[in-house]
């Protein structure tokens, strides 16, 4: 990455770690980096639990007074009401997250969430001051017939579109493809590098410079320490989403000392 950006390493638990499995796992985790002199303001640590989780979360994070960032997987694009199951931004608001992730490729296939809901959350999100990371990314389908980059910026571009260009400079946005999700296929840094400057330039052609330079685009999909140097040393990408190798509390905090 080129560091104007503040680069932003996410764990994403998914449904792994109950609320007391979660508090071992965020203390490991930030112990570890404690003890390596771990620069949080250089480089942005941030995970994000089962909805279950997050007053524990809460309460530890404020309690020690630690210097990681939480958020949620999902959130409605409703504000309060009839939506059983549903979690609204407002209440992530006032557990203290920053961020929340939408339309993540799980919600997408497992959850038939099409952008329309994708743009929905990210405005809900936005509204609780909170930062959507947006997800996006082809599947093996669609990488094997070439059009990975118009797909991917289709899905871009129906949410930003709809925002204004101080907004989209607070954005997150994270590819990943889906072929590498959870597969140990992960792209290769040249794959991540590809797609990360086309949606860079698909902002700065909607929104203007401010907007791209500001814009933090993450690789997501197989990211492990042992690969995690190579693609964030690519000049578009500002961080990376991690799945499985978040919950292993040495294995995170290694990818988040990349260099
Ligand atoms: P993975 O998941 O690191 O386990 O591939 C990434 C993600 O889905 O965010």
């Amino acid at each position: 990455g080129a560091f104007d950006r503040r680069p932003l390493i996410a764990g994403n638990w998914k449904m792994n770690m109950d609320h007391r499995q979660g508090i071992t796992l965020l203390q490991k985790t930030v112990w570890t980096l404690q003890d390596a002199n771990h620069d949080f303001d250089r480089v942005e640590v941030a995970v994000f639990p089962p909805f279950t989780d997050l007053r524990g979360v809460q309460t530890l994070v404020a309690g020690d007074d630690l210097p990681v960032a939480y958020g949620g997987q999902d959130l409605s694009p409703a504000e309060s009401g009839a939506y059983t199951g549903d979690i609204s931004g407002q209440f992530l608001q006032a557990l203290g997250c920053t961020f929340a992730l939408v339309g993540h490729s799980e919600r997408r296939t497992l959850h038939s969430e099409g952008d329309d809901v994708a743009l929905a959350k990210v405005q809900a999100a936005l509204r609780h001051e909170l930062t959507p990371i947006l997800c996006v990314g082809e599947d093996l389908e669609v990488r094997r017939a070439g059009t990975h980059v118009a797909h991917t910026l289709d899905q871009v571009h129906a949410v930003i579109n709809e925002l204004d260009a101080a907004t989209v400079a607070t954005l997150v946005i994270a590819y990943e493809p889906v072929w590498a999700i959870g597969t140990g296929e992960v792209a290769g840094p040249e794959d991540a590098q590809e797609m990360c400057s086309a949606i860079r330039e698909a902002v700065r052609a909607q929104h203007g410079d401010d907007a791209a330079a500001g814009a933090r685009l993450l690789y997501g999909g197989s990211v492990k320490a042992n690969n995690v140097a190579q693609i964030m040393r690519e000049r578009d990408v500002d961080g990376v989403l991690v799945g499985g190798a978040s919950l292993d509390a040495a294995e995170f905090a290694s990818i988040a000392r990349f260099e």
